[in-house]
């Protein structure tokens, strides 16, 4: 039987950014996910807060569109039940103009869980909490969840972190990344701490290197803008992916209480090699996609989508980094992230060691190394290389087969998206997938150097095509180690 989690407590979800790109195709459809199955609790509401003057019933006509545009099947019950729920406030952060409507709106239910999402530009962030400060609507049972980015370097997240911190206790404050709240990778963790097969193999004794890509064939797009001020460092490497290596790499916690998992990787970003000036230049690539095609057809370079062609943001990052540590020592993890790559797949390499000696004469073929892929998108699943005799009579020859466990498949169940789990843990109270303020921190400290060398050297990031795997010095970053990018289709 399915493990079905009880229905939440009575809570109130104050969602700042109500009619944003964000609300729109992930929280009210994650919310919306939870209602049919019991999840939220029948005394429980979801205010919704934008700039707009809108009433609940256009606000809930707009919610249902949402849901029926990105849910399948939906139930009509049940989207009823859920839209009776929503209301809707019109407050103005920029001009600090409507708190009184919310503040009535959240009179009488002080002791209910009271949960503010913030969905906002981060430079709302500050102004938010300190609103929710003077106007008293922080209470014991509040928490407030923000979104990344959580500042541009390690001063601004520092500042970002003092202004809500002014507010909320840190128990109070959910810093989400929702590559955490993805299946496969909370299947990282059951793999690696609910087997004893990789524990006793997973460190520099038998692991040669590990390789985190996360590559998308969509390019900015609408999102040029803002995009145009982060890149891909910043936006993908200083949150997703060191998130990602941070569970590959952390020493088994003592239990899945949030500070015990979040001490194993906070142990991990401090021990992340520091880059040297000469280090950034020989152990990074930053490229930037030109025209080409992607996804079946032909697309525009980033500098023609942004309308500047002077802009030397990059759209594509690799990086071999250094973990300083007894199990990491010797055992490069090389990193790639970009728009408009090749294909859309993200995914967790861990390539193990040859065999010592091969006791195999020569035609029985090469012996591959075993290889673990934990694939995050698109089909979820583990994928172990391994080698075996190829069938049938004749003399030993050798073949590498995959042991395959692709999720769909094994449960045949809908996975659900990050943001339900992660928005009903926030309502539950459980920190364990969200950042804490000292893992945000170090994890820009180990940016912030990378990114000062980029900008005091002036250098253009090197030119891709779209629909490649990003700019060749990317490939040579592997290969010069001897090794190579794993290729999904291997
Ligand atoms: P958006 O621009 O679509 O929405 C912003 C929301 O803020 C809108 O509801 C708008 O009405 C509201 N707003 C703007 N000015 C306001 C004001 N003066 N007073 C009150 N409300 C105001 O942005 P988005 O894409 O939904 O992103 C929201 C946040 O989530 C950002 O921090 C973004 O970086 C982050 N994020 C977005 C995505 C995504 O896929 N869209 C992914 C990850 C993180």
């Amino acid at each position: 039987m399915p493990n079905r989690p009880a229905p939440t407590d009575p809570f109130d979800l104050v969602v700042f950014g109500g009619t944003g790109d964000l609300t729109y195709r992930k929280l009210l459809p994650a919310l919306y996910h939870r209602e049919p199955v019991g999840h939220i609790c029948e005394d429980a509401r979801i205010i919704a807060v934008s700039r707009r003057q809108l009433t609940d019933e256009e606000y809930r006509e707009w919610a249902g569109k949402a849901i029926c545009e990105h849910v399948k099947d939906v139930d009509q019950d049940a989207l009823g039940r859920f839209l009776k729920r929503i209301q809707y406030v019109s407050v103005d952060v920029a001009q600090n103009t409507g708190w009184e409507a919310l503040e009535e709106k959240l009179a009488g239910r002080e002791d209910v869980i009271r949960a503010f999402y913030l969905s906002v530009s981060p430079d709302f962030f500050g102004p938010i909490c300190s609103a929710l400060g003077e106007h008293n609507l922080v209470t014991e049972k509040s928490r407030v969840t923000i979104e990344k980015p959580i500042g541009k370097d390690g001063t601004s997240a520092h500042e970002v972190n003092e202004t809500v911190g002014s507010v909320f206790k840190e128990h109070q404050i959910f810093r989400i990344d929702h590559y955490l709240g993805k299946e496969t990778v909370q299947n990282l963790m059951a793999l690696r701490f609910a087997n004893v097969l990789f524990e006793p193999l997973w460190n520099s004794a038998h692991i040669d290197h590990v390789q985190i890509t996360v590559a998308e064939t969509l390019g900015v797009e609408s999102r040029a803008g803002y995009y145009d001020t982060a890149g891909a460092l910043r936006d993908m490497v200083q949150n997703h992916l060191l998130q990602l290596l941070c569970l590959v790499a952390m020493e088994a916690p003592e239990s899945m209480a949030p500070d015990s998992v979040r001490d194993e990787k906070l142990k991990v970003l401090k021990a992340l090699r520091r880059m040297t000036p000469e280090m950034v230049e020989r152990n990074t690539v930053r490229g930037q996609y030109r025209s080409g095609a992607s996804a079946g057809g032909a697309v525009r370079g980033y500098l023609e989508e942004l309308g500047n062609d002077t802009s030397t943001t990059e759209t594509f990052v690799a990086a071999k980094v250094d973990i300083a540590n007894w199990r990491w020592a010797n055992v490069p993890f090389y990193l790639r992230t970009g728009k408009r790559l090749a294909s859309r797949v993200s995914e967790i390499t861990i390539q193990f060691k040859d065999v010592p000696h091969s006791i195999f004469l020569p035609d029985a073929g090469r012996i591959a190394a075993n290889k673990l892929v934990i694939r995050l998108q698109p089909d979820e699943g583990v994928k172990m290389q391994v080698m075996i005799k190829d069938p049938g009579p004749g003399s030993m020859r050798l073949r590498e087969v995959p042991l395959d466990m692709t999720f769909a498949e094994a449960f045949n169940a809908r996975h659900p998206d990050a943001y339900e789990r992660l928005i009903m843990d926030m309502i539950r109270g459980n920190q364990t997938l969200f950042m804490r303020r000292d893992e945000v921190e170090a994890a820009w400290a180990w940016i912030d150097p990378i990114l000062s060398h980029w900008s005091h050297v002036k250098e253009s990031p090197k030119p891709y095509t779209s629909g490649t795997w990003g700019p060749s010095s990317s490939i040579a970053l592997i290969e010069r180690d001897g090794r190579t990018w794993h290729d999904e289709s291997d």
